[in-house]
């Protein structure tokens, strides 16, 4: 656990001033634990840009007055909305938001300016640079770009640490954890064991800027595909495509089940998109070559030629 710890602080150069927890549960405990270890004066203010994140505002609803700064969902979480200064309230806890949007395919470029700023980077950690001085909490779920599901990343500015509300679970209590060195109770060993190997992985691979170049490539790869094909298009607005998860349709249900169905049939797997956008998507998390995607367009300009 200590090795891994460090090998994430050199990867994201994580300040002194930031305890890094590998604590159990998903990112969805974070949708509980943030506001219960937060709101102090009892106000926060939620960047909604899709599923994840309005989940987030919604369970934060149930400890204090928690309101929507920005939010998406009236196109159907296709784009980033805008936000300024005045979006948000002055005397609340922090702001909320979500860096990469997993199930609509959209990535915030731009954040907030604000004292705290808390940030679920569940579905894009590691895979570009940030500044991790922005942020006044980052939480992750493994799964997506780390290890198995179980263990979640959860770095925390130290200013932020012991103001939690009396209800606070023990295990959720983040100065509590921070004290115990995330081993208040069995922490999820396999799955921090797993952490440390693609922490090594990603130093050998040359860091999170070498793994941004070519996450960089591989979204390139297929947008610029979608945006000549006349079959495919992609959902996102242009400027807020995600690096990690590209949905696209064609303009008829009964071809995307065909070329779901013999996608899969030459071994391009989990293609369906998520039953809110219909249509594909293509997971391309940090694990994925650039082999892969390549192999994928062209797959897909054969099935354009076909159909
Ligand atoms: C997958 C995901 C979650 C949910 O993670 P769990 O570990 O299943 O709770 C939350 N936020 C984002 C952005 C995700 O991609």
């Amino acid at each position: 656990i200590d090795e891994a710890e460090a090998d994430l602080r050199d990867l994201m150069n994580i300040p002194d001033n930031y305890d890094v927890l590998l604590v159990q549960g998903g990112a969805s405990t974070q949708f509980e634990a943030v506001p219960l270890n937060l709101l102090k004066k009892g106000r926060a203010d939620y960047i909604v840009t899709g599923n994840f994140a309005k989940k987030a505002y919604k369970e934060a609803q149930k400890y204090g007055d928690v309101r929507v700064a920005a939010s998406s969902e009236d196109k159907n979480f296709t784009y980033i909305p805008d936000f300024d200064d005045s979006s948000f309230r002055s005397d609340i806890d922090y702001v909320h938001c979500t860096s990469n949007n997993t199930i609509y395919g959209s990535r915030m470029r731009k954040f907030p300016s604000v004292e705290t700023l808390v940030c679920d980077m569940s579905s894009n950690i590691l895979s570009e640079v940030y500044d991790v001085n922005k942020f006044g909490v980052i939480y992750a779920g493994a799964q997506k770009n780390v290890a198995p599901a179980g263990v979640v990343i959860l770095i925390v500015r130290e200013d932020l640490l012991g103001h939690e509300l009396p209800i606070t679970p023990k295990v959720m209590n983040f100065a509590k954890l921070a004290e115990a060195d995330s081993m208040l109770n069995t922490p999820n060993c396999f799955g921090i064991y797993v952490a440390g190997l693609t922490f090594k992985w990603i130093k050998a691979q040359g860091g999170v800027a070498a793994l941004e170049k070519v996450n960089i490539e591989k979204a390139k790869l297929l947008y610029d595909y979608l945006d000549e094909s006349k079959l495919f298009k992609g959902t996102v607005v242009p400027k807020d495509r995600s690096l990690m998860n590209v949905p696209f349709v064609t303009d008829s249900d009964d071809l995307n089940a065909k070329f779901i169905a013999e996608a899969k049939a030459n071994g391009f797997v989990n293609l369906k998109g998520h039953r809110t956008v219909g249509g594909m998507r293509a997971s391309i998390y940090n694990a994925m070559p650039v082999e892969g995607v390549e192999k994928l367009v062209d797959f897909m300009k054969e099935f354009e030629a076909n159909n």
